[in-house]
C-alpha cells in the first residue's frame, strides 16, 4: 500500500485484514467499499469451511503453520475461531512440536514481524522501544531468549516463534484478547555457528553476550515494561537455559508479577496429573517416593511443587524433601557428589552413588518415576516390570518430548504393567488396546492445561507477585475437573477439547484463592468471579462498522473515524 492514499489503504486493510466478504452490504456501502470485494455475502461460518478446506490441501504440518499463521496475520478473529473449532487438531500446528520445527526455519517462513525485538544494543532505551509498540492496555508478555527452544537448544532469534504460539494459546485456551498480549524476543546474540553463518538468519550475528550486560538488559526490560503497563502485567518467562531460568525467577519472582513456565507451569500440570493418580492409587502424596530421571528445570519446578503438596498434608519439609529422588545424567544425586548445583542439593540425600537408572528403581523401589531428561527409552522394560511388580498401581510418567525423546511409550507401559500402570506422557499417544480389550486412553501433561487459565486468573484480579501456591491451586484445581470416567479410562487429565472451560474454571480458582491471601489489587473485589472472567473474554464474533458520515474526504479517514460494535 505504500503507494496508496491514506484512505485507500485504511480500505483495503478493511476489506482485507478484518473480515473480507463478511461484511454486509450495508457495512460495504457505509465504508465506501463497495465494489472492492467480491457480490456475495459469506458469513464467518462459511469463512470457517473455506479455511478448513484450504487446510487440508496443505502437504504437512510446516505449510499447516504457514497458513495459518498467515491467516492470523489477515484476518486475527477467523484465525482464532478456527482453532476453537478443534483446539486439539491444531494445538499441535501452533505449539509444540510443530511450532519447533517452524523455529527451525523461521528465516525461511518469515513472512510478517510479530511481536517486539529488543536486543543488547538497546541497553539504554528500552522504555522508547516499548513506545514503538502500538497497544497500550498490555495484560500479558511473553518473553524468550531463544537459548533453549524446546528440546532443539539454542535458536537465537528463530525462538520467536515460542511466544507468539503461547500467546495464541492465551487467546485460544485462555480467552485473553490478543491485543492485551505481546510477544518478546530478547536477542542477546546465538552461540549456534549454524545460524550465525545462514545468510537467511533474522538475528543479530554475534555470539550470546552474558554476564552483566545481560543483566542488566534483563533488569531494564523489567523494569520497563512494569513502568508502561503497570506492576501487574504478566511477564511469563520461556525457553531460557537453565543457567539463567532458575537464578532469573528468584531474583524477579517477588519483585514483578512473572513466572516460568518451563519450571512452574510443567510443574503445575505434572502435579494435577499425579493428584489424579492419587484418586485412583486412594494415598496420599506423602505416601509416595518419587524418582524422577532427569534434574533440569522441569524435574526441579515439578519436585517444589510436590514438596509443597506434601507438606499441606501435614508433613515437615525435611521429610519431604527425602521422598523425591533425582538421576541425572552423571547418575544418583546423593550428598557429597560432584556437578551439584544449588538447586540440585536440596534434593541430594545420604546415599551411596548409584550411576544405572536400573539399579536406582531396584534399590528405592519408588511408587512413581517421571521422566523428564529427553533421553528417548530411558523407562526400560526391566524398569517398567520392576516398578509393576513393587506397586499395585504404579505411577509412570514419560514427559521427555517430542514423541521420540519419550521414556517409554503408552503402549509399553500398559502392556509391560498388564493395565495396571498410571501413565501420562508429555507428546500425545494414541489410545492402547490390551489383548484382552480393555482400553486406555493416556493423557497428556500438557503445559497448555495451565498457562492460559493462569494468566486469566492473574491478570483478572492484577494479581502482582505470582506465588507458587497459584500453581499448586491451579494443579488442585485442574485434578479436581478430571471425571471418575476419565479416571477409568486412564485420562489423568480433561479432553483437550474441553480446555477453554478448563482455563476458565481454573481463573475463577485462582482469583478466589487471590482474594482469600491478598494477592489480588483489583476493586472492588467482583462478588460473581465467573461472570467478571467471561466479560474480559475475547470473543471472535466480528465487530460490526459503524462510519459517522457516507462521505469520506480524501485522505481524511482513520480508524478513529469507524467505530466497531460487536456484531450480535
Ligand atoms: P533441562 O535441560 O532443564 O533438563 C534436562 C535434565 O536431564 C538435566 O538435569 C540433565 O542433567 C538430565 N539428563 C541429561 N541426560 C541424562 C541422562 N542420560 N540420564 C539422566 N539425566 C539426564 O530440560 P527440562 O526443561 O527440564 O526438560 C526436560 C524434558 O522434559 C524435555 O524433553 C521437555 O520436553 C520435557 N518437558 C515436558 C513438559 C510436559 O510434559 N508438560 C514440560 C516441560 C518439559
Amino acid at each position: 500500500f505504500l503507494h496508496c492514499s491514506k484512505k485507500f489503504c485504511w480500505l483495503m486493510v478493511l476489506c482485507v485484514f478484518l473480515q473480507g466478504m463478511a461484511f454486509s452490504l450495508e457495512e460495504r456501502l457505509q465504508l465506501g467499499i463497495h465494489g472492492l470485494l467480491p457480490p456475495c455475502f459469506i458469513n464467518q461460518d462459511v469463512q470457517l469451511l473455506r479455511v478448513l478446506k484450504n487446510y487440508d490441501m496443505k502437504r504437512d504440518d510446516l505449510d499447516r503453520y504457514v497458513f495459518l499463521m498467515g491467516l492470523q496475520d489477515r484476518n486475527e478473529k477467523l484465525f482464532y475461531r478456527v482453532l476453537l473449532s478443534d483446539v486439539e487438531r491444531f494445538m499441535p500446528i501452533i505449539y509444540t512440536p510443530t511450532v519447533g520445527l517452524a523455529c527451525q526455519q523461521y528465516g525461511l517462513i518469515f513472512r510478517k514481524p510479530r511481536g517486539l525485538f529488543i536486543t543488547i544494543h538497546d541497553r539504554g532505551h528500552i522504555a522508547s522501544v516499548l513506545q514503538n509498540w502500538p497497544e497500550k492496555d498490555i495484560r500479558a508478555v511473553c518473553v524468550t531468549d531463544g537459548e533453549r527452544i524446546l528440546g532443539l537448544g539454542d535458536l537465537g532469534c528463530y525462538g520467536m516463534g515460542i511466544p507468539v504460539g503461547k500467546l495464541a494459546l492465551y487467546t485460544a485456551c485462555g480467552g485473553m484478547p490478543p491485543q492485551q498480549c505481546l510477544p518478546v524476543m530478547l536477542d542477546v546474540g546465538t552461540d549456534n555457528e549454524t545460524l550465525l553463518k545462514d545468510p537467511l538468519y533474522i538475528g543479530l550475528r554475534h555470539k550470546r553476550v552474558r554476564g552483566q550486560a545481560y543483566d542488566d538488559l534483563l533488569d531494564e526490560f523489567m523494569k520497563a515494561v512494569s513502568d508502561r503497563y503497570g506492576m501487574d502485567c504478566l511477564i511469563q518467562f520461556e525457553d531460557f537455559a537453565n543457567v539463567n531460568a532458575f537464578r532469573l525467577l528468584t531474583k524477579y519472582r517477588n519483585q514483578y508479577c512473572t513466572f516460568n513456565d518451563d519450571i512452574q507451569g510443567t510443574a503445575a500440570v505434572a502435579v494435577a496429573g499425579l493428584l489424579a493418580a492419587l484418586r485412583i492409587t486412594k494415598s496420599k502424596m506423602c505416601d509416595h517416593t518419587i524418582v524422577f530421571q532427569g534434574a533440569g528445570e522441569a524435574a526441579m519446578g515439578i519436585a517444589e511443587l510436590i514438596t509443597m503438596a506434601m507438606e499441606k498434608e501435614g508433613l515437615a519439609k525435611d521429610e519431604c524433601l527425602k521422598k523425591i529422588w533425582m538421576v541425572d545424567s552423571k547418575g544418583l544425586i546423593v550428598k557429597g557428589r560432584d556437578h551439584l548445583t544449588h538447586e540440585k542439593e536440596r534434593f541430594a540425600h545420604d546415599h551411596p552413588h548409584m550411576k544405572k537408572l536400573e539399579d536406582v528403581i531396584q534399590e528405592l523401589k519408588p511408587t512413581a518415576i517421571i521422566g523428564v531428561a529427553a533421553v528417548a527409552g530411558a523407562f526400560s522394560e526391566q524398569i517398567i516390570r520392576d516398578m509393576a511388580s513393587f506397586n499395585e498401581r504404579p505411577i509412570i510418567f514419560a514427559l521427555s518430548n517430542p514423541t521420540s525423546k519419550a521414556e517409554c511409550t503408552a503402549e509399553q507401559c500398559y502392556t509391560l504393567t498388564e493395565g495396571r500402570g498410571i501413565f501420562a506422557s508429555g507428546s500425545p499417544f494414541d489410545p492402547v488396546t490390551l489383548p484382552d480389550g480393555r482400553m486406555f486412553y493416556p493423557g497428556q501433561g500438557n503445559n497448555a492445561y495451565i498457562f492460559p487459565g493462569v494468566g486469566l486468573g492473574i491478570t483478572a484480579c492484577a494479581i502482582q507477585h505470582v506465588t507458587e501456591e497459584i500453581f499448586l491451586t491451579a494443579a488442585e484445581a485442574l485434578a479436581h475437573l478430571v471425571t471418575e470416567k476419565d479416571l477409568a479410562e486412564g485420562r489423568l487429565y480433561p479432553p483437550l477439547s474441553s480446555i477453554r472451560d478448563v482455563s476458565l474454571k481454573l481463573a475463577v480458582k485462582i482469583m478466589e484463592y487471590a482474594y482469600e491471601h491478598n494477592l489480588a489489587t483489583l476493586r472492588p473485589e467482583p462478588s460473581d468471579k465467573q461472570a467478571h472472567i467471561h466479560s474480559l473474554c475475547y470473543s471472535t464474533d466480528y465487530d460490526e462498522f459503524v462510519v459517522d458520515s457516507y462521505r469520506w474526504p480524501e485522505d481524511s479517514v482513520s480508524a478513529t473515524d469507524v467505530q466497531c460494535h460487536h456484531k450480535m
